[in-house]
């Protein structure tokens, strides 16, 4: 019997151990932090071993093959001894690939991960094609793959992607490339760059890559490395002889034919990453020959996800935003960028060394208060103190909704786009999205 060890008992880690389990595995689960409640519950049930709070390495070194959870970063000790071993350590991603023989839409990127996965998703569900999503959304790949769908559609993050072998999905999409998580990449932005790119790393000929033409990093990889997948690319700016693009605001694809899919005004969703979210999401459905009519009916009615430029309510014809998911400055460009009236904008949490400038011209144009939501606002007043006339500080959001409340007047927008991690003052930006909605509707 072979031997699975699971480093980390958390969504990814706790489906592995159950794949392992009914794939005949002896399987261990070693987590260094305290494992919650509900997962220890599922281990115990299917009578799986686990400990937490410590790795024991005679336990851990024994292992036919590693689940390393993406999480956990590769400098750790464990981690570090089972490489020098040469034991396998792989991500969760890998190791449920081997058992299923679905079509995998596999969609990274800095940004829009979310959003393009779920609007494929729901194209593919509006076609009634068999299809399941999953991965850094929503159930762990590992845990769905009982499920055999003819389709996965899975949110991939860079950590996720870190582990992989053979894993090789047949439609890849690369949404964008900017600075993150640098802090795991030794602080080398090209490295991040060859981990997002990894998700095309077994694809051949018949498999296709879908990117950001408009995305200077993409291009320039693109450019200086040998690709066999078959590119698709997408832009809002160029006219493609073959891929998605804009004709007077008319999405049109080039591919197996060409079609007029839709006007961009009749999107669901607004701003200008989510016409390009939807162009990425379109281009998968157009390769897996859905109709142009599901594709558009789809594209009409998407609901976007929670904390993305989510509108929360009006209040005396105040326009209140919740995007909390906006963690780095990429994302809050477009939420500024698609703010079409004076805005009082709620930002701050833990800067990750954000570089502000990309946003000065918003802030001119746009922003009438700035708000500084952190525990250390100080970079924020830096960089915006000369440029507004209202600047203030709190570390409570239900203060920094009032305060934006008393500011904004009719026809004004109350945004609140972080540009940064939110566990200095929340538990996680889904929280931070939550206090943000209940202290608006508590006005
Ligand atoms: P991810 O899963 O990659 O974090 P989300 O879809 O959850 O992406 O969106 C995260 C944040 O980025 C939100 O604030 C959203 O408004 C913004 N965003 C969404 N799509 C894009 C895009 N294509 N480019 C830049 N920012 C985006």
């Amino acid at each position: 019997m072979k031997r699975l060890v699971v480093l980390g008992g958390g969504e990814s880690g706790v489906g592995t151990a159950l794949l392992g389990k009914e794939k005949g595995f002896d399987v261990f689960v070693s987590d260094f932090g305290a494992l919650k409640k509900v997962y220890k519950d599922v281990l115990k049930h299917n009578e799986i071993e686990w400990e937490e709070g410590k790795h024991t390495a005679y336990k851990i070194l024994n292992a036919d093959v590693v689940m390393k959870s993406p999480g956990i970063s590769e400098q750790v000790p464990i981690v570090k001894a089972l490489l020098e071993t040469g034991i396998p350590v792989i991500s969760e991603i890998e190791f449920a690939a081997q058992f299923t023989s679905a079509d995998i839409i596999g969609i990274t990127g800095s940004n829009g991960k979310t959003t393009t996965t779920m609007m494929a998703n729901h194209i593919l569900n509006q076609a009634k094609f068999d299809v399941v999503m999953g991965g850094n959304i929503g159930d762990s790949f590992a845990g769905l793959i009982h499920k055999d769908p003819d389709y996965f559609v899975l949110e991939l993050s860079s950590f996720q992607l870190d582990g992989i072998k053979n894993f090789r999905p047949h439609i890849a999409v690369l949404t964008n490339i900017t600075p993150d998580h640098l802090d795991r990449y030794a602080n080398k932005f090209e490295n991040y760059i060859a981990s997002k790119f990894r998700i095309i790393l077994n694809q051949t000929k018949q498999d296709y890559l879908i990117y950001d033409a408009d995305d200077e990093v993409i291009s320039t990889y693109l450019q200086t490395h040998p690709i066999q997948s078959t590119l698709v690319p997408f832009s809002l700016t160029k006219t493609l002889a073959q891929g998605t693009y804009l004709n007077e605001k008319e999405i049109i694809i080039k591919l197996i034919k060409e079609e007029n899919i839709m006007p961009t005004t009749n999107l669901a969703l607004e701003g200008k990453h989510n016409i390009k979210n939807a162009m990425a999401a379109a281009t998968v459905a157009h390769l897996l020959k859905i109709r142009k009519e599901t594709i558009r009916e789809s594209l009409e009615c998407f609901q976007g996800a929670e904390h993305r430029l989510e509108h929360v309510l009006k209040i005396n014809k105040v326009q209140y935003i919740n995007d909390s998911k906006a963690t780095n400055v990429n994302a809050t460009y477009f939420a500024l960028e698609s703010m079409s009236a004076p805005t009082v904008w709620i930002v701050g949490g833990v800067d990750k060394g954000n570089d502000y400038s990309a946003l000065f011209p918003f802030i001119n144009e746009k922003v009438k208060a700035i708000i500084c939501l952190g525990k250390d606002n100080e970079a924020l007043f830096q960089n915006f103190e000369q440029m507004v006339d209202i600047i203030v500080e709190t570390q409570y959001m239900s203060e920094a909704v009032k305060i934006a409340y008393n500011i904004a007047t009719a026809g004004e927008n109350v945004l609140l786009s972080p540009a940064c991690a939110s566990f200095d003052l929340f538990k996680n930006y889904e929280d931070r999205g939550h206090q943000f909605k209940s202290a608006v509707r508590a006005l």
